[in-house]
């Protein structure tokens, strides 16, 4: 019998899980697909907002201004990447300006600090590449980037290194409720028994609260989000994230620096029907190109290497919805979590845990905040790598060649407390394929790596998701 169990292991569920693993509780995770934050916090902008946009007295705005200060303990505690680029937000005339003043009345009620308006001229002497045609920007300093599938996935393994159990491939498909007690049903036919239920389900939280026939007001409305990929030679192109004035839809196609030096192109923002596409649309992606030389100019848009999409778990709600079932006690909805949810997780774990579920137990002696640091090769000095590669000599071979990701570090990536056996999942945790071949030269390398370390027969290694292998049948064989 578990204590608490949370369904959803996308940054949310997994930020929770570390929240509640200070106490002396037995906590599961539960994940339908094959790895962590495969959904919505795998593919977004990864901007953690100052907090200047969410109407002043939503949960939105208390939150994002709380999470965006959060980020500097989690950068320490849990060694997550996070680039403190700060923000323009771009004005183009008298009518955008007057949006931009009303902006920056929005960000004072919200306590934005260090808030200040910038003329073209200035802006461009820190970003030359900035449009000709804006007249104003807002200047947003406390602005960051990271890298939100890291933050979900150093959270979790602090919170597994704090007793926290997760299974993944467990799709819960049914709830019942009796004598106070919560039986959740996994599409294999297992059942978990749990006295509290966390539903972080992201955009399949509605359908988590029809299983329970609980009338909580909210429905999820999905949203589509596509974006370019530009290489990371374009580093240093743009330094800080680039908004346009927010509009009925969003915050518009940005620009984005990323912590691994690429340049992120998008959102545009579609309601769709299916909340796992993953697709990208020619419509969607000209959109993006058409709206995004609105913010700077030569963009290089040649050394786009790939484009993708996200779904926003946007709802009727219209606010983030963190509440207590009134129908089912210990049942607890953190639902509607569209953006600023990246920015928002950490704040929204300790808001759930201490003002929501209000736990009054005492931190647990044992409770550890800190995750080790990974070895990154390419990182170490040369007396350390050389150091490195005496001890385990595949440090020393290298496996994908843009980003000098090592043999070692896959094997470390496949083999960690929550390890990958498929080629997405070493991507991500090894970068390994991420850069501008996008993997054309090392896959077939990992392929054989995760078959010799899994003892899997090669033809069974997944690209990502289960049945997804990328070696079919044998074509040439060798003597
Ligand atoms: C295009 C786009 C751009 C965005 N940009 C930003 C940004 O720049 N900054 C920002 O702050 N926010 C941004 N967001 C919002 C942010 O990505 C989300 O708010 C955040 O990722 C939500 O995390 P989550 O854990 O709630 O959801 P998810 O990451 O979707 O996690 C939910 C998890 O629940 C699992 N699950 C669902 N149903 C079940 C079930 N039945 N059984 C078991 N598991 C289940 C899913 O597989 C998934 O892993 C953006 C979102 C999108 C789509």
């Amino acid at each position: 019998m578990y204590d608490y169990t949370i369904i959803g292991a996308g940054i949310i569920g997994s930020l929770i899980a570390r929240e509640l693993s200070k106490y002396e509780l037995k906590i599961l995770v539960l994940e339908k697909e094959n790895d962590v934050a495969n959904v919505q916090t795998r593919a977004n902008s990864a901007i953690v907002h100052s907090g200047h946009d969410p109407k002043h007295g939503t949960l939105k705005a208390k939150l994002s201004v709380e999470g965006n200060k959060l980020y500097d303990q989690l950068e320490k505690d849990l060694n997550i990447s996070l680039l403190r680029t700060g923000a323009f937000v771009c004005a183009h005339d008298k009518d955008e300006e007057k949006l931009l003043d009303d902006l920056y009345h929005n960000g004072k009620l919200n306590q934005v600090k260090d808030m200040q308006f910038f003329n073209l001229q200035q802006a461009q002497l820190s970003e030359p590449n900035l449009s000709d045609d804006i007249t104003k920007v807002l200047s947003l300093p406390t602005t960051k980037v990271c890298f939100p599938w890291e933050v979900a996935f150093h959270a979790l393994e602090n919170a597994i290194h704090n007793g926290v159990q997760i299974r993944r491939n467990s799709e819960i498909i049914s709830i019942q409720h009796e004598n106070d007690i919560y039986i959740l049903k996994d599409q294999k036919g297992k059942t978990y028994e749990t006295k509290s239920v966390i539903n972080a389900a992201g955009v399949y939280s509605d359908d988590i609260k029809d299983m329970l026939s609980d009338d909580a007001p909210f429905k999820i409305t999905p949203r589509k989000g596509e974006y370019f990929v530009l290489d990371k030679s374009v580093k240093g192109f743009i330094n800080h994230v680039l908004y346009p004035l927010p509009s009925k839809k969003g915050k518009g196609v940005l620009i984005t620096p990323q912590v691994h030096g690429n340049i992120l192109l998008g959102p545009n923002s579609v309601f769709v029907d299916d909340k796992g596409s993953i697709s990208t649309s020619k419509e969607g992606l000209s959109y993006i190109r058409e709206h995004v030389t609105s913010l700077a100019k030569n963009i290089p848009f040649g050394l786009i290497i790939r484009s993708f999409s996200g779904v926003r778990a946007t709802s009727t709600y219209k606010d983030f919805y963190i509440k207590e079932s009134t129908t089912h006690p210990n049942f607890f909805h953190v639902a509607g979590i569209d953006s600023p949810g990246i920015t928002a997780a950490p704040a929204i774990a300790k808001y759930l845990v201490d003002e929501i579920i209000n736990i009054s137990l005492p931190i647990k002696s044992t409770y550890d905040p800190l995750l080790k640091k990974k070895i990154v090769f390419n990182e170490l000095s040369k007396q350390e790598k050389q150091e490195k590669q005496k001890e385990q000599p595949l440090y020393g071979r290298i496996i994908c060649k843009c980003e000098h990701i090592t043999e070692q570090e896959i094997i470390d990536a496949i083999h960690g407390p929550l390890g990958s056996d498929t080629i997405k999942g070493i991507k991500k945790r090894a970068r390994a394929g991420s850069g501008i071949c996008q993997g054309g030269y090392c896959e077939s390398l990992i392929v054989k790596i995760i078959a010799r370390e899994t003892q899997k027969p090669i033809d069974k290694v997944n690209y990502d998701q289960e049945n997804t292998p990328i070696l079919y049948k044998e074509t040439k064989v060798t003597s």
